[in-house]
Parts: C-alpha cells; sequence; structure tokens
C-alpha cells in the first residue's frame, strides 16, 4: 500500500499525463498498473479491471499477446533500428508489401503518431499539387465533430472545442461540413437520406472552392472522437465522387476505425471506394510500440519521382519504419489472416448487440454499433456524468471513459463470452448509478 501510494505521488510529481487536468487528480486518484493480461489490467494490488477501451483504441488481440511479443523479441535479435533514410530491411519492406495489398495504395510512407500521419498526409497532398503546377490549393476541409489529431496542423482540421478553441490563433484555418453522423438527423429523416443531404452540401461547397482545395480529410463510417458518431457509407461513396470530379484528395483517416474496428479490415471498404491517401495507426502493432503510416497512389507518387531534389519528399522522422514496430504490425497482420479475425468478430459483435439489449431499460438513445463499435447516449442531468461513470465503473473492475454521454465499448478482440457479460452487467449497474 505504501510502496504504491509512492508511485503515485512520484507520478504525479514528475509524470504530466495526458488529456488531464492534473488538479483532478486531487479527487479522482491514478491507479497504478502492474500488468496485463488479455483484457485485463492489473494493478498494483492485483485488482483486475476490464480494458473495454482497448487502451486509447490501439490494442487488438489483448495484452499480453504471445504471438505478437515473440515477434517482436525475434526482431530484437538481429536488428533493433536503423535510419531509413538511404537504409531499407526486411520488416518496412514486407510491411510496405502487406498493406499495399490491403488498401490497393501501393506507396507506404511512415511516422510514429496519428497525428503525424495527419501532418504527412495534409503536407503531400499540398505539395503533389505544388508539383504538379497547382501551387494555389492550399485548403483543406473536415467534417464538423472531426478529430485528426492534435499537433498544430492535425488540430488546424480538427474539430472539437476543448482540444482546439485555445490553440486557434495558431492554427491554419479549415472549413468544416456538415457531419453525416446520424445523431444530427432532422426528426424522422433516416440515416442515408441525411447522409445524401450532407454530401450534396458537401457538393455545393467543394465545387465552389475546389480551385484552393487540396484535400478533404475524413473519419470513414464512425467519427470516434466526437463520440462514436456513426454514418451511413453513401457519404463516403458521394464524397470520393465529388473529390473526383472536382480534382480533390480524399484522405481516409482510419487511425481509429482501421485494422477491423468497424467490422471490415478497413472502413473505405464498406463504400467500396480507394481514398488518395489512408492514415492508419493505432491498432497497426496491436497496441505494441508506436507506429503509423499513410499510404498513397502510384499518381501521387510519381509527381514526386524527379531530378530535383526539392520535388521530392523531404519530410524526416528519426524512428521512420522502426523494425521493432514493424515486426509487432507483421504479427498484427498475421493473427489477422490465420486466425480469420473479420469473419469472427462478426459472431462477436452480434453477441454484444444481443447482451446490450437489456440496455434499452435505462434512458438510454442511439443505442448503436458498426463492427466491433458498440455505443449509447445516456440521458441525464449530471454534468459530471462521464468522469462519474468512469470512476464507479473502475470501482466495479471495468475501464470504460465515457466520452460526454457517450458510453463506449471497443474492446480487444480477444474478448469471450463471459467478459462481454461483465462488460455490459457492470455498465448497466454503473449508468444507474450515476446518470
Ligand atoms: C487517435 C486519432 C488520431 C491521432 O492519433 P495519435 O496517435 O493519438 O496522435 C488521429 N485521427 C483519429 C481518427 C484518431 O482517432
Amino acid at each position: 500500500m505504501s510502496l504504491n501510494n509512492n508511485l503515485l505521488s512520484r507520478s504525479l510529481h514528475t509524470v504530466w499525463h495526458p488529456c488531464t487536468q492534473m488538479k483532478q487528480h486531487e479527487t479522482y486518484p491514478l491507479i497504478p498498473i502492474k500488468k496485463g493480461d488479455g483484457v485485463w489490467l492489473y494493478d498494483a494490488e492485483g485488482k483486475r479491471y476490464l480494458d473495454a477501451v482497448s487502451s486509447w483504441w490501439v490494442n487488438l488481440f489483448g495484452h499480453n499477446n504471445p504471438r505478437i511479443k515473440d515477434a517482436i523479441k525475434l526482431q530484437l535479435d538481429t536488428l533493433e533500428h536503423v535510419m531509413l533514410a538511404g537504409f531499407t530491411h526486411e520488416p518496412v519492406v514486407e510491411l510496405s508489401e502487406k498493406l499495399a495489398k490491403l488498401t490497393g495504395l501501393g506507396h507506404a510512407f511512415y511516422a510514429s503518431d496519428g497525428a503525424s500521419a495527419t501532418e504527412i498526409a495534409l503536407k503531400m497532398s499540398f505539395h503533389y499539387w505544388r508539383n504538379t503546377g497547382k501551387s494555389v490549393k492550399t485548403k483543406f476541409i473536415s467534417l464538423q465533430n472531426s478529430y485528426h489529431g492534435e499537433t498544430l496542423g492535425a488540430l488546424g482540421v480538427t474539430d472539437v472545442a476543448i482540444f482546439k478553441d485555445t490553440y486557434a490563433p495558431l492554427l491554419t484555418q479549415s472549413a468544416q461540413m456538415l457531419s453525416p453522423d446520424f445523431r444530427l438527423a432532422a426528426t424522422g429523416e433516416g440515416a442515408e437520406t441525411f447522409a445524401l443531404r450532407c454530401a450534396e452540401a458537401l457538393e455545393a461547397y467543394v465545387s465552389e472552392h475546389s480551385h484552393e482545395l487540396a484535400a478533404f480529410i475524413v473519419e470513414p463510417l464512425v467519427q470516434c472522437a466526437a463520440g462514436m458518431g456513426m454514418y451511413h457509407p453513401i457519404y463516403l461513396k458521394r464524397a470520393r465522387e465529388v473529390c473526383t470530379k472536382f480534382e480533390v484528395h480524399l484522405i481516409a483517416d482510419e487511425i481509429a476505425v482501421g485494422f477491423g474496428r468497424t467490422g471490415m479490415m478497413f472502413a473505405s471498404e464498406h463504400a467500396n471506394i480507394k481514398p488518395d491517401f489512408i492514415c492508419l495507426s493505432k491498432g497497426i502493432t496491436g497496441g505494441y510500440l508506436p507506429l503509423s503510416t499513410v499510404l498513397t497512389t502510384d499518381e501521387v507518387y510519381q509527381a514526386f519521382y524527379d531530378d530535383s531534389t526539392l520535388k521530392g519528399f523531404l519530410h524526416s522522422h528519426s524512428y521512420t519504419g522502426n523494425p521493432l514496430a514493424c515486426s509487432a504490425a507483421l504479427a498484427t497482420l498475421a493473427i489477422f489472416e490465420s486466425d480469420s479475425i473479420i469473419e469472427k468478430n462478426r459472431e462477436k459483435s452480434a453477441f454484444i448487440q444481443h447482451q446490450m439489449q437489456v440496455l434499452t431499460d435505462l434512458p438510454i438513445q442511439y443505442l448503436r454499433h458498426q463492427g466491433m463499435i458498440h455505443a449509447f447516449d445516456v440521458l441525464t442531468q449530471n454534468t459530471k456524468f462521464s468522469r462519474d461513470c468512469y470512476a464507479a465503473a473502475l470501482g466495479q473492475g471495468l475501464l470504460l471513459r465515457p466520452i460526454g454521454n457517450t458510453v463506449y465499448f471497443m474492446p480487444p478482440y480477444t474478448i469471450c463470452d463471459d467478459e462481454i457479460a461483465h462488460m455490459v452487467n457492470t455498465t448497466i449497474n454503473v449508468v444507474r448509478m450515476t446518470r
């Protein structure tokens, strides 16, 4: 106990925790995690918590996964890192080939985090237009309530007030398009009709501004940070058509929704579209190591291929294509293949939906799901609902992290029936207690 408290006070003294008003830790204690196994996290006293948010949406196949762990260990014995400028190595080549096959986009540029992938996609898009004689195309558009990361460039296309407003004076302005999140539809308007109405608004804007627009960046199918805002895939189909028609790039930010979360390997597949750029991170290494990538087309790649150095994409990052991270990503892809994860998740998703039906006894709305993402919005007067619900769930051995009034599950795919029952039943209890 005293050792534990010691660690907490040392952490508060020296570690500046993310996405946190540190003063709130006077009332909400930090949880010191000692080990992870499967869907469970164990604290210093051996109390366990079911990780229903996959440790911020990164974990796919559970903590302490033997296959990913072994792949990293094996790689560790041969090469931990070499710079990727002027050098190459087996894991990065193999991973790029595999991702090219999965996405249809054959050129992979690597970084270590999602926000950097966004930065790279924005820079590449702008630079493509510049290299092809259209340097007036300097502007970006995104969706209302979008989230693309929190570095200055990524915040410029993000539209979440609590993260963005403070830094507004520092940011490059971008325009936000009507979000097709079906919770925003008019009363009686279906999700598809609403998505089509949003696509029309997009077309109206793009047709007027295309001369100055470089790209439209979008989170395909689920706007996760907006509170799991889900929308009809017809929007993506129409967005692809609009972007093609008016010569504007379409950037698919699949950082959160990629790698099976929405029920397909990539969310863009639901609309059967090929974006000009796809940003991947989070689940790419199964949650083991930081890695992100931007994949793009031959056409974009060719526009940089030139005798002139300055026409090249000179963006650099020290850990680009890190072999350990790439080996974790390769192990992750191997699990998808050998264990038919996408197919198996269909049954798991249906089971979670079925279990969640009992939630309809509570005052909730928009009970929804897309693949392995399940969510609902709680009707409550409690202005501290998300924090109270989070704290109450921890007390009962469940890591939930509601976004505003939205409670969601995005668990590792290895979650079993008993664990699903624990997740859902505990959620019912804590929502009742805290709403
Ligand atoms: C998490 C996220 C990012 C940012 O990724 P980081 O690794 O946290 O920088 C970008 N876009 C989306 C859609 C995300 O969910």
